[in-house]
């Protein structure tokens, strides 16, 4: 079977989790000790997670701070050690994204963003963070999922739960694999919430923590939603957080309060100094552009592509959700029907925006097409009669050349009645393009320098307000600040304590 450019793109996970073997047979779950219908050894368990680790790294980019990275690492060996699976040999990863969230894939590889560090205001928050993860691989959440997806034909719903974030999450989510999904969900988080409460008792933390830091996460998702639904955008938010407030949780609270018999010191550990010095000049928000690793991605901001490295602008389908990693931008039609997928590559000069296309879908010749009418760059645009991982029967190819970067769109659809109507929506985008308005330079040169977390002692008369009028945030600087300080929504700083403000 050809696997069409598409395919991997989309869903980079998929190939290899399919290619891994696996071994038939009958385990002992390491949490329950009871036998687990897990058609997979341990040793492809960890396969599985280190042949996707190296996708998982490129697609999100690893933050460069080998400190921070040794210290994520350190505490989270700690919890690993005190865990039911402390032979495993663990990898703590912090990727840099603005997305606040934490995942494992099986096989012991856990990764925690930035974005979500900005967010936590103790070591023992972190601790509760990572150890929620270690539960999910602990309990070999991901191993059941991968054999309750193959069981039933739906492999694709391992990679959303597997990576817990992205534009593939949502659409396996939505189209594919809804019911085994919300079947994963509560269940399975609050297993990894009672694993992780007894972790941190075991390290010398208190099991508090957990709750804290979902009462934390929760208010990020309240307000977040309440932006991306404005912005038009996907909401940046933890996967393990769900319906109701841990206030009004009466399980949750059940099964941490049950941590406490594992407590290992009768004065728990914070370490809030500790974490606050970790993280200190952390970047913060959406832009990466000071790492220097988004060197052919740009900027999403609410339904606007910009890559102001090269002067152009792209206008995204108007209230299609949109998801940003490295240098792909994916567009989801609001029925989940649609999809248009954008690629930013370096130009190879010497091959034409043609021979690129037949080369990357491996054919030996391409379906008749052309230039796209209305753009003044070099480009090519055909459909492509192949069928995808989304099912769909045609996928429009569309390759634009600008100054040093060449732009890949993939449009597809699941049905052929769905591609006909969305194939004008994926034209329309790639003639959009334009070069940046005099007050989107402005915004580009005002966010495009790397916003910075810093940690200070409030002095008598600081207020949220006076701190975010000296920020380089927008309106919602006020509300940020007292979100990522915990102190939302109407706490003020207290002189003397150590509080989070963005410079
Ligand atoms: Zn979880």
């Amino acid at each position: 079977m050809r696997h069409t450019a598409l395919q991997t793109s989309l869903i980079p996970l998929l190939l290899t989790i399919v290619l891994v073997g696996f071994v038939s047979g009958c385990a002992l779950n390491p949490v329950s000790g009871t036998p687990d219908v897990v058609f997979m050894s341990e040793a492809s368990e960890i396969n599985i997670g280190s042949s996707n680790d190296t996708k998982i790294r490129e697609q999100y980019g690893v933050y460069e701070n080998p400190e921070l990275q040794a210290y994520i690492n350190r505490v989270g060996q700690q919890l690993a050690a005190q865990s039911h699976r402390p032979g495993l040999g663990y990898h703590f990863t912090v990727l840099d994204s603005p997305a606040v969230n934490a995942f494992a894939l099986p096989g012991g590889y856990i990764y925690i963003t930035r974005g979500i560090l900005a967010y936590l205001n103790s070591e023992a928050e972190l601790a509760a963070v990572l150890g929620h993860e270690i539960g999910h691989v602990t309990a070999r959440h991901g191993v059941r999922q991968y054999t309750a997806a193959t069981a039933t034909g739906f492999v694709g719903a391992i990679i959303g739960v597997a990576t817990g974030i992205g534009a593939t999450q949502d659409l396996f989510n939505k189209v594919f694999g809804n019911a085994i999904l919300s079947g994963y969900g509560r269940d399975h988080e609050l297993e990894s919430d009672r694993l992780g409460a007894e972790y941190l008792a075991r390290t010398g933390y208190d099991p508090q923590a957990v709750i804290k830091v979902i009462g934390v996460l929760k208010n990020q998702e309240a307000y977040e939603k309440k932006l991306a639904a404005a912005e038009n955008r996907q909401p940046r938010i933890y996967h393990g957080v769900f319906a109701s407030h841990p206030s009004a949780d009466k399980r949750l609270q059940e099964v941490v309060g049950e941590a406490d018999k594992f407590k290992s010191l009768s004065e728990p550990k914070l370490a809030r100094e500790d974490y606050f010095k970790q993280i200190d000049k952390l970047a913060f928000g959406i832009i990466t552009k000071s790492s220097g690793k988004l060197t052919k991605g740009g900027l999403l901001y609410t339904n606007r592509y910009y890559l102001p490295e090269i002067d152009l602008a792209i206008d995204l389908p108007s209230g299609w959700s949109l998801q940003q990693t490295l240098d792909t931008i994916t567009a989801t039609s609001t029925d989940q029907q649609s999809l248009l997928q954008l690629d930013v590559r370096e130009l190879e000069k010497n091959v034409t925006p043609d021979e690129f296309l037949r080369r990357h879908m491996q054919l030996s010749t391409l379906p008749k097409g052309g230039a796209v009418t209305g753009l003044s760059q070099t480009s090519y645009t055909t459909v492509l009669p192949l069928a995808t991982a989304f099912s769909a029967r045609e996928t429009r190819a569309i390759v634009v050349d600008h100054k040093n970067r060449r732009l890949f769109f993939q449009g597809t659809a699941r049905t052929h009645e769905g591609f006909t109507a969305a194939d004008p929506v994926f034209l329309a985008t790639a003639r959009s393009l334009r070069p940046l308005k005099a007050d989107e330079k402005q915004l580009m040169e005002r966010t495009g320098t790397a916003q910075r977390l810093r940690v200070i002692q409030a002095r008598p008369g600081d207020t949220f307000a006076s701190l975010a009028k000296k920020s380089p945030l927008n309106k919602n600087g006020e509300d940020t600040l007292r979100l990522i300080n915990n102190l939302f929504p109407d706490g003020e700083p207290q002189a003397g304590e150590l509080i989070k403000i963005i410079e």
